[in-house]
């Protein structure tokens, strides 16, 4: 199935505010920005006794970086970074403006929209070399898993901004990120549920939601009850009326099946248990790539261990979890043929859904090193 992407209309929070200094902080970096300005404004100051179109350009520069009224709105600005948890409006700026400050390597694009018609948004990073193969991180299918936002932004954020750098073996993908896949229910998590778990599907009347995790195709219904999935919309696995009932798991879908690209590698973010798994979830035979997706869950886990201590269990689904049925990674790895399909279940079986604001950064950076050297294997298998 082919469809066309939509090109992003990224909403600005403030179209006025379209210089890189003038916006969003992402990194340490910004203090630097800061500081250069005030050294171009002092700069501006005294060379300002040229020409009069000389003087006007300087004041036009120091009106653009300094004028009260825009410093007063970037005040009201909420700010991106890893030592906290944001909402989706922060999460969707900071990829609007990687796109708009690396051109080069971004794309913004909206590939579906929500229950609730919230933009569905993928960043993708690529050098546009034909011969690449694809990679697709996406986070938030479950919104109450919010560390999988934060590890999914850091690994766009490291890739985008150390690019130039990077090996071939991570240059040479395109890079499919999908910050927030249930933007909804993320929201919803923020301001009404810390605990929900589903999207914000109505059905029977009211909002009952869908596990999206259960409403892909691939084995969907086959095991009804326990967590397999549910035929019942007020229970927490509910896999929906249909496979695909969903907008969300639709744009999935479209996008995986409607890219040219051959995916190599799809990985979905989750929490709590620390956990690399891989297909099948809806039974306990080994998937055919068994020994492969076993050992680059391992080399994962490894890159883990070695950023931080901590261990990753790694292992097929059924073996470590329990059965489930309609995941997205058993469709990615029997219907779309991806044969890396993994679901990382990121910290902390200690503090479950609530993992402190403190550990945000150590588990991206362990994450990040994992994504890099799975890269590397399978690359070379
Ligand atoms: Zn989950």
């Amino acid at each position: 199935m082919s469809v066309a992407l939509n090109r992003a209309q990224p909403r600005r929070v403030n179209s006025t505010l379209r210089r890189p200094d003038m916006f969003y902080i992402y990194d340490d970096g910004d203090e630097s920005d800061q500081s250069s300005n005030k050294t171009l404004t002092a700069e501006c100051a005294n060379q300002c006794t040229q020409t009069k179109g000389d003087i006007r350009q300087r004041l036009t520069i120091q009106k653009c970086l300094i004028t009260p009224r825009r410093k007063l709105k970037r005040g009201k600005l909420k700010l991106m970074d890893w030592k906290k948890y944001h909402r989706l409006s922060v999460i969707y700026a900071f990829i609007d403006e990687l796109e708009r400050d690396y051109p080069a390597i971004c794309t913004v694009s909206v590939i579906g929209k929500s229950v609730e018609g919230r933009d569905i948004k993928m960043l993708k990073i690529s050098n546009s070399n034909a011969d690449n193969s694809g990679v697709w991180l996406d986070a938030c299918i479950h919104p109450r898993e919010w560390i999988s936002v934060a590890v999914i932004t850091y690994i766009a954020d490291m890739l985008v901004k150390n690019f130039h750098t990077l090996s071939s073996a991570i240059t040479s993908k395109d890079w499919h990120i999908i910050p927030v896949l249930n933007p909804d229910g993320y929201e919803y998590t923020h301001t009404h549920e810390r605990m929900w778990r589903k999207n914000r599907a109505r059905y029977g009347g009211q909002c009952v939601g869908v596990d999206l995790n259960r409403n892909f195709s691939y084995g969907w219904g086959q095991i009804n009850g326990e967590e397999g999935s549910s035929d019942e919309p007020s229970h927490i696995f509910y896999r929906g009326p249909a496979p695909f009932s969903e907008p969300e798991t639709v744009a999935v879908r479209d996008t995986i099946l409607g890219s040219i690209t051959p995916f190599k590698v799809f990985i979905s973010f989750h929490s709590y248990f620390e956990l690399i798994i891989f297909p099948w979830g809806n039974r306990q035979d080994p998937c055919p790539d068994y020994l492969h997706l076993l050992e680059g869950g391992t080399v994962m886990a490894r890159a883990i261990h070695e950023t931080s201590g901590k261990t990753y269990k790694v292992g097929n689904t059924k073996d470590l979890t329990y059965y489930a049925c309609g995941t997205s990674i058993d469709w990615s790895y029997s219907i779309a043929k991806i044969p890396y399909s993994y679901m990382v279940e990121l910290r902390s079986k200690q503090h479950r859904f609530r993992l402190p604001k403190d550990q945000i950064m150590e588990t991206c950076k362990e994450i990040w090193n994992a994504v890099k050297n799975l890269m590397d294997y399978v690359d070379e298998h």
